[in-house]
């Protein structure tokens, strides 16, 4: 599985899946939550403890949205792909109005129209960003526009779900309010959880904000202190993904996670170095824009993207992501993250396109 999420998970995942059920209301239980939650704040490098929703971690994006925007908030949602684009949802939903930057979808956002956008509307008080916009793999410079944010005192959004941990990427490095990202994609583990930071700003924007979903599946605050020793968890937590996700923050700890990066890196790198040297064409414009967590590449002329990818699983038992929604069709897609971010797989990648390829003729 060589695919941009969900992702092959771990083997010590998969047998972390298979531990015994436990009961939540035993304190030996919320123990070993709290050590759950101790663990991802280290990884996270948080002072306080982060938040795991239980749902694949749009609903921890969704639940940034219901949670931080209020009906007086202005919101610049910043766009260079589907996931960026996709927030404008929930941004419509809950603020007054919704301010946009847009670039195309083989580009990334200069922080400079940021500054000049929050210096045009002074009253944007909610900017949003994806950080690595997935179906075109491309990196949003993200640190240097949430350095800008903050300056102008606004609250920073980043959707960080399929960089987080493949990369140098942290909650506090891009001065977010809310961090979302998930288990399923550069951690390695299975899909069902949104893991979540605040920051001590941001709580007190959503403590403020009356229309922030309180006693719902939707409500972020619920899950705050949820860890606590004596406090309880809203409903049942998810067992056997909480065991998954504790296998997979062990094994991100043992490893190092500059290590993990750099492994992540030399996959992207190799698997770019070999397209490029085979003739094909990255999708992002600009090499420096390439994801070290995905590559992305324009399907060539006369070939059908369902079609090639369906060859490699037939022919090469390879499994690549085909695009989404404005690149679907055009590109194909290939991950790195987790166990998949290995040197060797660009290698048994780039042979496998080259057999199917040739022998089509191409
Ligand atoms: C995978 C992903 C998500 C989560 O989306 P799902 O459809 O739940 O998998 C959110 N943002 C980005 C950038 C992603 O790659």
């Amino acid at each position: 599985m060589l695919t941009t999420g969900p992702v092959e998970a771990y083997p010590q995942v998969l047998a972390a899946l298979g531990r015994p059920m436990q009961y939540d209301y035993l304190p030996a239980y919320q123990d070993y939550y709290a050590g759950v939650v101790a663990r991802l704040r280290r990884v996270l490098r948080m002072d306080d403890d982060p938040v795991i929703m239980q749902g694949e971690a749009i609903l921890g994006i969704e639940a940034a949205a219901a949670a931080l925007i209020g009906d007086g908030d202005v919101v610049l949602n910043i766009v260079s792909g589907v996931y960026g684009k996709g927030f404008e949802t929930w941004a419509r939903r809950h603020g007054r109005e919704v301010v946009e930057i847009a670039v195309p979808f083989d580009e990334v956002v200069d922080p400079q129209a940021v500054r000049a956008a929050l210096r045009q509307r002074p009253d944007i008080s909610i900017v949003s960003i994806c950080h690595h916009d997935t179906p075109s793999g491309t990196i949003n410079p993200v640190e240097e526009i949430g350095a800008i944010v903050a300056e102008h005192g606004a609250y920073l959004i980043v959707d960080a779900v399929s960089s987080f941990g493949g990369m140098d990427i942290f909650p506090h490095s891009c001065a977010a309010a809310v961090f979302v990202t998930s288990p399923s994609k550069c951690l390695g583990s299975a899909p069902g959880l949104s893991l979540v930071a605040v920051s001590e700003r941001g709580w007190r924007k959503i403590e403020a904000n009356p229309a922030a979903p309180r006693a719902s599946f939707l409500s972020l605050a619920d899950w705050r202190g949820a860890s606590r020793p004596g406090a309880a968890f809203p409903v049942t937590p998810s067992i056997a993904e909480i065991h998954a996700l504790d296998a997979a923050l062990d094994l991100h700890e043992a490893e190092g996670a500059e290590n993990v990066w750099a492994r992540h890196a030399a996959t992207a790198a190799a698997t770019r170095r070999g397209l490029l040297d085979l003739g094909y064409e990255l999708w992002p414009r600009r090499p420096e824009w390439c994801s070290p967590t995905a590559t992305v590449f324009r399907v060539p002329e006369g070939c059908d993207a369902t079609e090639l990818r369906n060859r490699l699983v037939r022919e090469h038992n390879i499994l690549i992501s085909l695009g989404r929604g404005a690149t679907a069709g055009k590109v194909l897609r290939v991950g790195h993250m987790g166990p998949a971010a290995r040197p060797e797989n660009a290698t048994k990648f780039l042979a496998a396109l080259e057999s199917v390829l040739s022998r089509q003729g191409v």
